[in-house]
């Protein structure tokens, strides 16, 4: 019998561990869960046998248990986890983007344990639109005739194309082909739309004549699209939203932009750069406007078009828009997070996403002294974590090469590498996710949250005793 088959035939056999296992766990873990995990290793097991990775086995029954026990826990514990954002990016796209505030969750709740009059017309008795719970207070913000809200942004540029342009030509600038992150290209969506797209201008410059020259009989939109994500600089030029919009009425065709992030709120005072905000793009004339719920809004997931009544109209009536509906929970957000917007000042407070961007450096130092206070005079004189001054980014393909002034702590690896302490931090309990700079590790303090503090002790403080002992 070779050296293979010998470790196969001293595999535990899965109706004995079961039956060892059965009340390990205090009996609160699910059979099937039991059944599956204790599986899945032994799978492992036997996979990494026959190809030769493995070529021995744990040493007695400890050992065993204690892999066991560690699948079984993994297996019965969430996959959504909360994570400790120490990369200073404000809208990481990869960890959930915008955070709710208070009140936005005291909705959530609500919407989740009662029923409520998400489609029901409390006047009249009968059937409502969800879409009435928050269109007045999106017109009332963005200056907007009217309004809808759907799955995300990109729902809602699909939705508006197919609805405007649907086997007619939509006239888009070269220069404005972005792709978005996770896949979204203006082109691709644009052909799912029904629409056909009509390039005009270069790269680097378009003008108005080149819109007009393409206008023909089957064009039925023309589209602009906020170059969110990366920055044409030199010899460049785009077509402003009150030209574009000055062209569409000469001829009679829509006007349609994609902002991408939407703020409602110039965010310039506090150092970010000047983006359009919603109500400077209405305001110009452009007759639909889309943009997301969770980008620079702060809310949740969401894709707003505000627009002209007759083409809001239209898109509401699109069967399309059925499959891109946004569900209760969002919506019960989503109204909370915009009733904010009725006070600038509230807004920026109470939205964590506005607060962490306007966060001014000072503060956040003072947290990162607190945070080294706390860990005692070990680290002074270990000198392995230092607070430094950083630059945090916005994040969310908004304001790309924009940096925000911020301080972080920054950890020395030590004999390890930069990248196996990542790993380790990304490891915890709650994961440490944090940033790799110069071969140090890099905890941004601007996105490091109030409550995060203590479980972000709790971490350094293991890594600090971690590096004692070794
Ligand atoms: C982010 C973005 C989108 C996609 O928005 P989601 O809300 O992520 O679906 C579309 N267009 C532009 C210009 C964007 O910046």
């Amino acid at each position: 019998m070779n050296e293979q088959n010998k470790l196969l035939r001293k595999l535990p056999k899965i109706d004995i561990v079961l039956d060892n296992f059965k009340d390990t766990l205090g009996g609160a873990v699910p059979k099937t869960i039991l059944k599956f995990a204790i599986r899945e290793t032994l799978d492992m097991f036997r996979e990494q046998i026959l190809t030769g990775e493995r070529n021995e086995l744990p040493e007695d029954e400890a050992e065993w248990n204690a892999l066991f026990t560690k699948a079984v826990k993994l297996k019965n514990s969430l996959n959504l986890k909360r994570v400790i954002n120490g990369t200073g990016i404000v809208v990481h796209t990869n960890l959930g983007r915008s955070l709710l505030g208070q009140e936005s969750i005291a909705s959530l709740q609500k919407a989740g344990t009662y029923f409520t009059n998400l489609e029901f017309d409390l006047i009249t008795g009968k059937r409502g639109s969800r879409y009435s719970l928050v269109e007045d207070i999106i017109c009332d913000l963005t200056g907007a005739e009217a309004a809808i809200v759907v799955n995300n942004n990109a729902a809602a540029v699909l939705l508006s194309l197919n609805t405007l342009s649907f086997n007619k030509e939509t006239i888009v600038s070269r220069g404005q082909l972005v792709e978005i992150g996770g896949s979204f290209r203006i082109p691709d969506v644009m052909e799912r739309s029904g629409a056909s797209m009509v390039e005009v201008g270069a790269t680097n410059r378009t003008h108005q004549f080149d819109y007009e020259n393409a206008i023909g009989v089957e064009t039925a939109l023309l589209l602009k699209v906020h170059t969110s994500n990366f920055r044409v600089i030199g010899f460049t030029s785009e077509v402003s939203a009150v030209d574009l919009a000055t062209l569409g009425v000469k001829h009679n065709i829509p006007v349609m932009e994609d902002l991408g992030s939407g703020s409602l709120i110039d965010l310039s005072p506090w150092g970010l750069p000047k983006e359009p905000t919603v109500q400077e793009i209405v305001k110009a004339g452009v007759d639909v406007v889309t943009f997301s719920g969770d980008k620079l809004l702060g809310g949740p997931q969401a894709g707003i078009i505000v627009g002209k009544k007759d083409i809001i109209a239209r898109i509401k009536s699109n069967p399309m828009n059925r499959a891109l509906r946004i569900d209760k929970f969002t919506l019960a957000t989503l109204e909370t997070v915009l009733r904010e917007y009725y006070d600038f000042d509230r807004a920026l407070k109470s939205l964590p996403t506005l607060s962490m961007l306007t966060s001014d450096p000072e503060s956040i130092k003072k947290k990162g002294k607190k945070i080294l206070r706390s860990l005692g005079g070990a680290v002074k004189l270990q000198g392995i974590i230092k607070l430094l001054p950083t630059v945090s980014k916005v994040g969310g393909g908004a304001m790309p090469e924009h940096g925000l002034e911020s301080w972080a702590l920054v950890v020395d690896p030590g004999k390890s590498s930069a990248s196996r302490c990542e790993r380790w931090f990304r490891s915890r309990t709650t994961p440490l996710i944090v940033r790799i700079e110069d071969n140090g590790m890099i905890v941004d303090l601007r996105t490091i949250l109030e409550d995060d503090i203590p479980l972000l002790l709790a971490i350094l403080k293991d890594f600090l005793m971690l590096g004692k002992n070794n």
